[in-house]
């Protein structure tokens, strides 16, 4: 039988999130760190797309107590919300306070700024006197967080940060999926060796894949993100995270091709002798990936059907030959996302990673929140 879903008969496409997965996902991470050392959560981008504010609230209710965002309006956005749900939580924005933004950011109290160079610890200092932040460093990846030189001027001169309590200092790895990579112990020492000669603080290192490198990499606090959202945190193994997304297409029409007919957009798929086309209502406008043409799958069930053809706009079409006609009818739905085909395997068919492809779901997609049923 098609699965059916309870959603309004308008909805063509629609995103399920687990929020209890997410949570068991933060709980596992949180048991594997230990009780010596806080897990954060990582829900910038609107946590990876599957929406800020019931995640947060799911976290918050479970007992995280700082989550990272990426810009200041993010932070506002999830400052004021936790401010009534959850008035002990922090929220750290990573790329600080950016000029022009330092006294918005100073009028939440539950809300500090991550200090990128010296410029943001003076901006901070005037504009939020006495008030708590956390620094970065930048120990190998050359995107954010104090250089070299600044982290040595910061450790001779002391009154540059005088007055202001630093919360954490934190550094983020540029290759901690890859175990074996040499930078995960050059940046663990130089991050190590910077932390100590600037004023005691929380240490924070790691986000998903670097809590799996192991208890050196954990200090006192850890960031993850994708393995909350069931991204796989050690490629090189089987994912140890609960599956998080699901995404629902329907069927909206159902024809028989004959063989040397062509499918989408610049005939790219010629059917080599007779098939049966499902036309699904989602597409690249929904964060069904163009590239995923001619390579990504879709679920019914446990049965995996090819995508032939361009994915267009608002269109997949999929070849289900192989399925019985009875359960392919318009009306039904097939997951894009499921049990057996998750974010990271869509993304690996559309030649990125899975953090683009959960970014990318639009706004189109209805979206269910729960334990949702499969
Ligand atoms: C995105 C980000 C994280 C979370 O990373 P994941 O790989 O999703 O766990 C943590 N820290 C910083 C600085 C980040 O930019």
């Amino acid at each position: 039988m098609p699965p059916t879903v309870d959603a309004p008969p308008g909805v063509t496409g629609l995103i399920t999130v687990d929020l209890q997965a997410i949570v068991d996902n933060w709980r596992q991470l949180a048991f594997r760190v230990g009780p010596g050392c806080l897990t954060g959560a990582a829900v910038k981008a609107d946590a990876y797309g599957l929406g800020v504010l019931p995640v947060a609230t799911a976290l918050a209710a479970a007992g995280c107590r700082w989550f990272f965002v990426a810009t200041p309006d993010e932070g506002v956005t999830l400052a004021q919300s936790l401010a009534k749900t959850a008035p002990d939580a922090r929220v750290a924005v990573l790329s600080g306070p950016i000029p022009g933004t330092a006294r918005e950011l100073a009028a939440y109290a539950n809300l500090l700024p991550v200090l990128n160079d010296l410029g943001q610890i003076a901006a901070w200092r005037t504009a939020a006197p006495g008030r708590p932040a956390l620094l970065q460093l930048d120990t190998g990846m050359a995107r954010l967080g104090l250089p070299p030189e600044e982290i040595d001027r910061l450790a001779a001169d002391p009154t540059l940060i005088e007055g202001m309590p630093v919360t954490a200092i934190i550094s983020h790895l540029a290759c901690a999926d890859e175990p074996d990579h040499p930078l995960n112990a050059l940046q663990h020492a130089s991050f190590t060796a910077a932390a100590a000669r600037l004023p005691q603080a929380m240490r924070s290192l790691s986000a998903s894949s670097g809590i799996f490198l192991g208890p050196d990499y954990h200090f006192e606090l850890v960031r993850p993100g994708a393995a909350l959202f069931g991204l796989n945190p050690t490629p090189t193994q089987a994912n140890p995270m609960r599956q998080v997304v699901g995404i629902k297409a329907k069927i909206l029409q159902v024809r028989e091709i004959d063989a040397g007919r062509t499918v989408g957009y610049g005939a790219t798929y010629a059917a080599d002798r007779p098939r049966r086309v499902a036309t699904l209502g989602v597409g690249y406008a929904d964060g069904v990936l163009r590239a995923g043409s001619n390579a990504a799958r879709v679920f019914l069930g446990p049965v995996a059907i090819p995508v032939i053809g361009r994915i267009s706009m608002d269109l997949v079409t999929v070849d289900v030959s192989a399925v019985p006609p009875q359960w392919v009818l318009p009306g039904g739905f097939v997951d894009v996302l499921g049990p057996q085909y998750g974010a990271d395997d869509l993304a690996r068919d559309c030649g990125t990673i899975g953090y683009e492809v959960l970014t990318r779901l639009s706004r189109r997609l209805m979206r269910l929140y729960g334990p949702v049923a499969a």
